[in-house]
């Protein structure tokens, strides 16, 4: 039987209770052996419109997000890689290191509808099962060119945009952010404002 592995990748900017919880659900529902979230490098759609928290601060409140987290495995292996962050990339080193493999590439609703402008997605769909998370009531409007594996699942409604905003203007966020997130958090000064992060560049992540 091949191993069924999940690529839950992200910006993790930062991570939040809706990625693990997502996260879990999708693992638990499609019996997958383990799903890998992985931190980018250089989230290319993201950072030439707004500062990205650098790598290494990202890959530490992922690792501390999934702490003792059965079934989740975090991985620095775009951030080693550098550069932009391409699924494509990441797949075929995946499939280069463990033949025997099955790649579920999962995605919310939100970054399904954007698939068709990732970088050889075309490719991409021919090498994976892509998953969206779903709730029972949503009406996704899904690339159709692609065939759609669809997780129904609670969804816990928070994006770290809003945790960002909330982190700096110093809201409450305990019920959004792991106890071990925070702790990154404080420890590196994070969010405090905008000098905190900074543009990703090739090359300059780690
Ligand atoms: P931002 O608000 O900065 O754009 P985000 O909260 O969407 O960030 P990302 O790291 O960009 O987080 O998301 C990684 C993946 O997690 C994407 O596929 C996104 O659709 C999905 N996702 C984000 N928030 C949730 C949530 N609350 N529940 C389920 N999936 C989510």
């Amino acid at each position: 039987m091949p191993l069924r592995i999940g690529l839950f990748g992200g910006t993790f900017d930062p991570p939040h209770v809706g990625h693990i919880a997502a996260a879990v659900n999708v693992r638990h529902a499609l019996l997958l052996d383990r799903v890998l979230m992985m931190v980018a490098s250089d989230p290319y759609q993201k950072s030439t419109t707004r500062s990205i928290t650098p790598a290494d601060a990202r890959l530490a409140m992922t690792r501390a997000a999934c702490d003792g987290v059965p079934g989740l495995e975090v991985s620095d292996a775009e951030i080693v890689r550098g550069g932009q962050s391409y699924t494509f990339d990441t797949v075929c080193d995946i499939r280069a290191s463990s033949p025997d493999v099955e790649v579920f590439v999962i995605v919310g609703g939100d970054t399904a509808a954007r698939v068709e402008t990732w970088h050889r997605w075309r490719e991409l769909a021919e090498m994976v099962d892509f998953v969206v998370i779903a709730r029972n009531d949503d009406e996704l409007t899904l690339p159709s060119s692609i065939k759609w594996t669809r997780v129904d699942t609670p969804i816990i409604e928070c994006s770290s945009t809003d945790l960002r905003r909330r982190l700096r203007e110093g809201d409450d966020t305990t019920h959004l952010l792991p106890r071990t997130v925070l702790g990154v958090i404080h420890a590196r000064h994070l969010y405090e404002d905008d000098s905190s992060r900074q543009q990703v560049t090739a090359g300059t992540a780690k």
